[in-house]
């Protein structure tokens, strides 16, 4: 667990989170993996190895041969399984994440869904400086469609992002 904390850490290093309180990247990659420990009570190291890298592919000059030959194949297959393909434009990457999300492995579901949470939280108590209200309120709508094929697998995990995504939405109208 040392080893890929500090890989993801180096990897990440120099990145900083999108909201106006610019947290380091690397906090946000530690929320999704605790979430995932947490939702599957510590018995899956994978899913908390692929939560650690979830981003590297995406974010920073990492590869999946690369990621394979330092944690194994599995956590390599997953950590894809989570990247977008950073060649297509945005819009259709969205569009894609909303419809490929019931196909995905369970343990890419619960990565994705603690991915969304964190998203959300940030999006609520540090929101990017240049969001005006209808861009966060797109951004929750499009997240809830991601999670709603994502469904299935940690009741747990789903009232904590149907939690999130109901205070979020309270906190920015209230912050109008
Ligand atoms: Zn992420």
């Amino acid at each position: 667990m040392t080893r890929v904390v500090d890989f993801a850490a180096l990897r990440h290093r120099g990145q900083r989170r999108k909201g106006a309180a610019e947290e380091p990247y690397f906090n946000h990659l530690a929320e999704v993996a605790f979430l995932v420990a947490q939702a599957t009570e510590g018995r899956d190291p994978i899913v908390v190895l692929g939560a650690l890298l979830h981003d590297t592919i995406e974010d920073t000059q990492t590869t999946a041969d690369e990621l394979e030959a330092e944690f194994g194949a599995e956590v390599a297959l997953l950590v894809a399984e989570v990247t977008d393909d950073k060649r297509l434009p945005k819009a259709q990457r969205k569009q894609l994440q909303v419809e490929n999300a019931p196909h995905k492995s369970d343990r890419a579901k619960l990565i994705k869904l603690a991915d969304k949470i964190s998203n959300l939280r940030g999006i609520t108590h540090s929101p990017p400086a240049n969001w005006d209200l209808e861009r966060k309120q797109e951004y929750f709508a499009w997240a809830a469609r991601v999670v709603d094929g994502c469904r299935g697998v940690n009741p747990w995990l789903e009232m904590v992002f149907d939690q999130a995504h109901r205070d979020g939405l309270a906190r920015l109208a209230a912050d109008e």
